[in-house]
């Protein structure tokens, strides 16, 4: 008999790999995550998006594991190559626990970062956290390589989806991040999770209440890809935010790729800023060029972010 939401790791269907093992016996498979999520920091954080960050920080918590295999991961110390000693494992009762002390330090929100393969032990920790006085809102950032049943089954527990659209080329997808269908479940996603929430609301001080926003990394030398991400949020709807990121530095295996080895030229980020706006994507969200590692995390430190 199914009692919580974790207990449907019996069979994993998390995601669209859809591997079927028992994680509650203890198989792992290619998000090598068992029964518990794995938690590699937890805090405040500033640098997201201003409606999300707002002045207080949004109360992070990153997961560690992953169910895509981005060899450009700026994450790469908790999402492919983290050992036993650089994580906490978290039952859903650990991670409620973790949600109220965040909201008690003055987060705005809890952002749930690489939720995707962990999906069934958040929501039982949501249902949990709110029982318990969480009141604040509760995001749910993701690669974007979910799955749509499995988002409508946790519906009514999330606040604010913040997913990516990393490709429109299954192509790209596969070479990239080991995901050969990711363009064809991205598009799917994006429309169950805004049929969830619609597009971003905001406080009186502009922070964010509930919605939707979308984020897309621009890669080096891909354009034609970043032009069709874009369309496929402007078809959704073109009141979404869209967090148009030039962050993207060459990082973990990124050297064995040439053609993404290297930084983005600016005509390239100015170039997709421009086919966004002609696409009537007037909400956007925009970074620095020239300040790229300003954004990139060393997961070694105890503040990741302190740069
Ligand atoms: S969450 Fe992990 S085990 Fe479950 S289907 Fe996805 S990759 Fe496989």
């Amino acid at each position: 008999m199914i009692t919580s939401f974790t207990d449907r790791l019996v069979s994993c269907d998390c995601c669209p790999r859809q591997c079927k093992v028992n994680r509650l016996a203890g198989e792992i498979s290619f998000c090598r995550t068992g029964a518990k999520a794995l938690v590699a920091h937890a805090g405040l954080h500033y640098g997201e998006e201003p409606p999300i960050s707002g002045t207080a920080g949004s109360g992070t918590i990153f997961f560690a594991g992953c169910n895509l295999r981005c060899i450009f991961c700026q994450n790469w110390q908790i999402s492919q190559r983290f050992d036993k000693s650089s994580v906490r494992e978290m039952s859903p009762e650990d991670i409620t626990d973790e949600m109220l002390r965040l909201q008690d330090s003055g987060a705005h929100n809890i952002n749930l970062v690489s939720p995707s393969h962990i999906i069934w032990q958040i929501a039982d920790a949501i249902l949990l956290a709110r029982d318990k006085g969480l009141s604040i809102p509760i995001i749910y950032n993701s690669g974007g390589y979910d799955s749509v049943e499995a988002l409508k089954a946790i519906e009514g527990l999330i606040d604010i989806y913040m997913p990516d659209i990393k490709y429109m080329d299954n192509t790209l997808a596969k070479k990239l991040s080991g995901a050969s269908n990711y363009a064809d479940i991205i598009p799917g996603v994006l429309k169950e999770m805004f049929r969830q929430t619609g597009p971003l609301d905001t406080d009186l001080k502009g922070i964010a209440t509930r919605g939707m926003l979308i984020r897309h990394l621009i890669l080096p030398g891909h354009q034609e890809n970043s032009r069709r991400c874009l369309e496929v949020i402007a078809n959704l709807s073109p009141d979404i935010p869209v967090s148009l990121m030039s962050q993207y530095t060459p990082q973990f295996k990124a050297a064995t790729c040439q053609e993404i080895n290297r930084r983005l030229k600016s005509e390239e980020y100015y170039n997709l800023m421009d086919y966004a706006f002609s696409l009537g994507l007037n909400n956007l969200f925009t970074q620095d060029i020239t300040s790229q590692d300003h954004y990139l995390p060393d997961f070694e430190k105890k503040n990741p972010f302190e740069n």
